[in-house]
């Protein structure tokens, strides 16, 4: 089978699947991109060719050969193809190469800058796995904006809203992707990987992550997030200082098996926190959220980015307040210096 344009693949493993059968270049990188336009209000859910046509027709009347991008990242994960994998793209100028090898080229329905569409579930985990296969090959990955041209980004693509550092730590799996409650499939786990959040609902979720907290939590070990579960659950968020909520998602499991005490996660800088995609969340963030008065989400996201920024800029590395631009370096990030700075004198 050849490559077809406007083919549509349910997943990033399907779509793999009919790459390889029709690859034959060398791919030398793979580059980001969202499209800005369409955003995600233009999608319905089942209008992905049109959007694609939209697209490619844009394309042709810049004077491209065929669409742009080799393939296209929908709002539910679903990939589309385009220009034929084995011709080099439209990615950015100066950096399309030559047929025989040239760089991966995908992009994302959206408007990823911040404040506006956001990279998540489906699309984020497509975006990662296919992002994954050339990792995983060494190849190198690019976002549209480090694609410099006389030694400036051309655009904030694929967004300010998605923070490399953080979108490659999904692709190298040092965090885990987030799993849609909704969504939720049985998996293996062990005593370190979360997988999925886990609570009560009928029928009851089952499995060795089931058993890790019931093992963590010394209960009847019986597989199943039933009431007894829940109710060990809100106990123990009690006495660890945790909202008692009776669900385990990755600040709860992280705090019950990374041995994180309550005095360590409230009291001790350990890790950087800032606005990145997906957003992180944990009491760390909240203790930094009430300290800027801002609402006590548990998710940095762009009000505590906005908090974090305003403060760094009219305080110094003591905390004390300055107004003659001699604040802390204004990086909207919670590094050990602002966090000292925060809680210096607590
Ligand atoms: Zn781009």
């Amino acid at each position: 089978m050849a490559w077809s344009y406007g083919l549509l693949f349910d997943n990033a493993a399907a779509f793999l699947s009919y790459m390889q059968k029709n690859l034959s270049a060398t791919i030398s990188a793979c580059h980001v991109h969202h499209t800005y336009i369409p955003a995600h209000k233009n999608f319905t859910g089942s209008n992905h060719r049109k959007l694609q046509d939209g697209m490619k027709k844009a394309h042709l009347s810049r004077g491209f050969s065929t669409i742009a991008q080799h393939i296209t990242i929908f709002p539910d994960g679903k990939i589309m193809t385009g220009r034929d994998v084995d011709l080099s793209p439209a990615s950015a100028v100066g950096y399309n190469e030559k047929n025989a090898k040239h760089p991966f080229m995908f992009e994302m329905i959206g408007n990823f800058d911040r404040g506006n569409d956001s990279l998540e579930g489906k699309q984020l985990e497509s975006a990662v796995k296919i992002t994954q296969h050339f990792y995983e090959k060494n190849t190198k990955i690019l976002f549209h904006r480090e694609l410099l041209i006389d030694g400036k980004a051309p655009k904030s693509c694929p967004g300010t809203g998605v923070d490399k550092n953080g979108f490659m730590s999904l692709v190298k799996k040092t965090r885990p992707l987030p799993v849609p409650e909704d969504d939720l499939v049985v998996k293996v786990a062990n005593h370190k990987l979360y997988n999925r959040p886990l609570f009560y609902k009928v029928p009851m979720l089952k499995g060795n992550d089931v058993l890790a907290l019931q093992e963590r939590l010394q209960i009847h070990l019986d597989h199943l997030f039933g009431p007894n579960t829940r109710d060990a659950v809100i106990e123990w968020q009690q006495t660890h200082d945790m909202r008692a909520t009776g669900r385990v998602y990755y600040e709860v499991w992280d705090a019950m098996f990374q041995h994180i005490s309550k005095k360590d996660t409230n009291r001790s800088f350990h890790r950087n926190l800032s606005y990145i995609t997906p957003l992180l969340r944990g009491v760390d963030i909240s203790r930094v959220q009430k300290r800027l008065n801002v609402p006590t989400t548990g998710y940095f996201g762009e009000v505590t980015d906005e908090a974090v920024r305003l403060w760094q800029t009219n305080h110094n590395e003591k905390g004390r307040p300055v107004d003659d631009g001699k604040g802390l370096p204004i990086t909207g990030v919670v590094d050990k210096k602002t966090w000292r700075a925060l809680f210096l004198g607590e």
